[in-house]
């Protein structure tokens, strides 16, 4: 296996000079030198080929032991030096200091085809940074990592990638529920991509610690290697480079609620400096429509990173990243004009996609009504996002409106006649909007198509995945892989996963309640 090496995020960022894998602050640094702890009986289960093929890696290769052994951390690469990155963030709107890659060790930078790929282990064992933790991954969490990843892609979403989705032949202690049982898990490792895995919180360790020469280092680092098309690093292109960063993020969330995906845990240090969706974690998807809906248990009682709020956390999280940059550009002003426009971009791009949501392409001055009419209609009784959004293709009018969509209500026996009602009225006010569109019902449906995915990884299809692979049998994974490599295509034979989640998964721990222990 020849790949073509770079390092040129070692060789350009400063290095913690301690080599020790211990526990501790690093300072004046932005990684330390870290190897991957050797596991006791590696097992590929699964690989994207897509990905590996944008590597450079052949599929001849692919099965060889060496790929095993290096996507496993039992293997360094000849003449590359892995490491662990260190980063701050703010946890729950909190500041938490130094927090860093506890369980995540980049391997090396491959280029390929003009591009520069990271590649990176989760769970391949303890760091500088993974204070009071094992630095290890269990297979469920990393399942849900792999596909997720790799569907989001699918989706048009921006995300990191996967590449592989390893058993590690180890044992892990897990506390899933915190609740004073912890038990044995087996271990997993994924490899996962992305031109960068730097977050907010890798600056905003710098400008906590005052070390505003390193956070320079990196701003411009950052700028030369990822945003290379504003120019030379100058106190005017930190301001661009912020604007941009604003852009990509609020563009990701708007994606993140166009397909129902609520992420969970949108602390600092999970926000991808190039706006990609990153850590999946508690992560979930909506299957009723619930604007006050989470996934994360952790977050259950202030909900601060539910399905509505996540607009306003990437704001709040942009603010931390304004306040992260202020010592190198030193005006407030333009900071804010950046936020203020994240608001007003909200509005406008929000009011976009919903629009593009329902087949709207002309303007009328009473769409932002006839959406905040429908997403009241969505939350009167459970309603199933996607199904909902996907069989509104084929409406036609109000008198068949009902019918078209009642597979996306959960309890359909007992709808009332009032709720009946309201939707009657918001298929009239569709019917007469749809009138003044100049497309065919055919060129909307086509549209609406694209926008509106028939297959998501719904949070029990993952779960069903997971308790599969607890026994060994893998097949569900890759089935699900295949299957959202297409999530917008009618695929008759998956007719299957274009359902309600069952009832058994309602309250299943792993569907609907997931905690951050992974
Ligand atoms: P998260 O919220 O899962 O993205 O993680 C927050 C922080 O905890 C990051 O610094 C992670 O590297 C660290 N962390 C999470 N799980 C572990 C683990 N098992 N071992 C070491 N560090 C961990
Ligand atoms: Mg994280």
């Amino acid at each position: 296996m020849k790949l073509n090496i770079q390092n040129i995020f070692t060789s350009e960022l400063p290095s913690d000079s301690n080599l020790e894998n211990s526990r501790r602050q690093v300072e004046n640094a932005v990684f330390s030198y870290v190897k991957p702890k050797k596991t006791k009986k590696p097992e590929v289960l699964h690989i994207s080929p897509e990905m590996a093929n944008k590597l450079g890696i052949s599929n001849d290769e692919l099965k060889s032991e060496f790929f095993k052994n290096i996507v496993t951390g039992n293997e360094i690469y000849p003449n590359t030096t892995p490491y662990a990155m260190c980063y701050g963030g703010h946890q729950f709107g909190n500041w938490a200091g130094q927090l860093g890659d506890g369980r995540a060790i980049n391997l090396f930078e491959i280029e390929h085809q003009n591009k520069n790929w990271k590649v990176q282990l989760k769970g391949a064992g303890e760091t500088p940074y993974s204070r009071t933790a094992d630095g290890l991954a269990v297979l469920r969490s990393s399942v849900r990592e792999y596909l997720c990843a790799e569907a989001m892609f699918h989706l048009n979403v921006p995300t990191t990638r996967s590449l592989s989705l390893s058993l590690s032949g180890d044992e892990v202690l897990r506390d899933v529920l915190y609740d004073g049982n912890p038990a044995y898990e087996k271990g997993a490792i994924v490899s996962r991509i992305s031109p960068s895995f730097l977050r907010f919180g890798n600056f905003e360790i710098f400008t906590a610690r005052k070390d505003i020469k390193n956070l320079k280092k990196l701003v411009n680092y950052t700028i030369k290697h990822h945003f290379a098309h504003l120019g030379k690093p100058s106190k005017e292109n930190y301001i661009h480079f912020f604007k941009e960063v604003s852009e990509r993020t609020l563009k990701m969330i708007i994606d993140w609620q166009r397909v129902g995906f609520v992420h969970g845990v949108m602390n600092t240090d999970n926000m991808s400096i190039l706006g990609l969706t990153i850590d999946y974690g508690p992560y979930g998807w909506l299957e009723g429509f619930d604007f006050g809906w989470t996934p994360n248990t952790t977050d259950r009682q202030h909900k601060r990173y539910r399905y509505g709020n996540q607009p306003n956390i990437g704001l709040w999280n942009l603010y931390q990243l304004a306040n992260t940059l202020y010592p190198i550009i030193e005006e407030v002003e333009p900071l804010n004009t950046i936020l203020e426009q994240y608001k007003i971009d909200f509005e406008k791009q929000s009011l976009q996609m919903m629009k593009s949501k329902l087949g709207l392409i002309i303007s009328d001055e009473d769409d932002l009504k006839l959406i905040q009419d429908l997403e009241e209609n969505l939350q009167l009784v459970e309603t199933d996002m996607t199904i909902f959004f996907r069989k509104l293709s084929n409406f036609s009018d109000e008198k068949t409106g009902f019918k078209l969509i009642k597979d996306a209500f959960y309890d359909v026996e007992n709808i009332s006649d009032d709720i009946k009602n309201k939707w009657n009225a918001w298929f009239k006010k569709y019917t007469d909007r749809l009138a003044i569109e100049r497309i065919s019902s055919k060129e909307r449906k086509e549209k609406m198509d694209l926008i509106n995915p028939k297959y998501v990884l719904r949070n029990y299809m993952s779960q069903m995945a997971i308790d599969e692979a607890d026994k060994g049998n893998y097949t569900l994974i890759n089935e699900l892989f295949q299957l959202l490599k297409k999530p917008y295509a009618e695929q008759p034979e998956n007719e299957k996963w274009f359902a309600k989640r069952p009832e058994w998964a309602r309250n299943k721990v792993g569907c609907s309640m997931l905690s951050c222990s992974s």
